[in-house]
């Protein structure tokens, strides 16, 4: 876990003043390490019978897409308001000083379909939490949710609940 620890990159004051942005790009660009990051995210939901990874754009993506590879499983992209064609079905959420919103596909997501939700970085929680809304609203089952990175001073699994919660790394 150190090697893989070593590839995130802490960037001080990004985007605003007192942020420590973690920068996910230099694991993605070290083959072997990418490939045991998915090894080790896939590794708690081989027996769960996930039919879907749902993952948050722009960055979830990333690791949602490998992710569901690794699990045999559908892909299914919740995306940033206006970049899927309709029909669409949407949750709004709030934001530290704004609101956004995350869009599915309507009918993406078959009644009772097992997903796995997918991140690279657990902070605050609300975009976890709306993603799981979202899924929940297409008529699936949350199984739970994946993370390489966990916030640990943010009440981002506070706010997810008792659901199961797995991160490769807590800071
Ligand atoms: P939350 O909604 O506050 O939990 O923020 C999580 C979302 O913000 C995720 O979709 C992440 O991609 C993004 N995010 C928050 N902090 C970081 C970071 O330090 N590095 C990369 N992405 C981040």
């Amino acid at each position: 876990m150190q090697k893989l620890a070593s590839l995130i990159r802490a960037v001080p004051d990004f985007p605003t003043p007192g942020i420590v942005f973690r920068d996910v790009t230099p694991l993605l660009a070290d083959a072997g390490e990418f490939a045991r990051c998915i090894a080790l995210l896939a590794e708690p939901w081989r027996d769960a019978r996930v039919q879907a990874v749902c993952a948050i754009e722009a960055r979830g993506f990333i690791f949602g897409a490998a992710l569901a590879t690794a699990l045999g499983a559908g892909f299914v992209p919740l995306r940033k308001p206006g970049k899927l064609p309709p029909p669409v079905v949407a949750v709004d959420y709030e934001l530290e000083y704004a609101r956004d919103r995350l869009e599915a596909r309507e009918g993406a997501l078959r009644a009772g379909e097992r997903v796995l939700i997918a991140d690279d970085v657990l902070a605050t929680g609300g975009t976890l939490c709306a993603a799981r809304a979202l899924v929940e609203r297409l008529g699936a089952t949350v199984l739970g949710a994946s993370v390489l990175i966990e916030l640990a001073a943010l009440p981002g699994r506070a706010r997810w609940g008792n659901a199961p919660l797995h991160a490769l790394l807590s800071y």
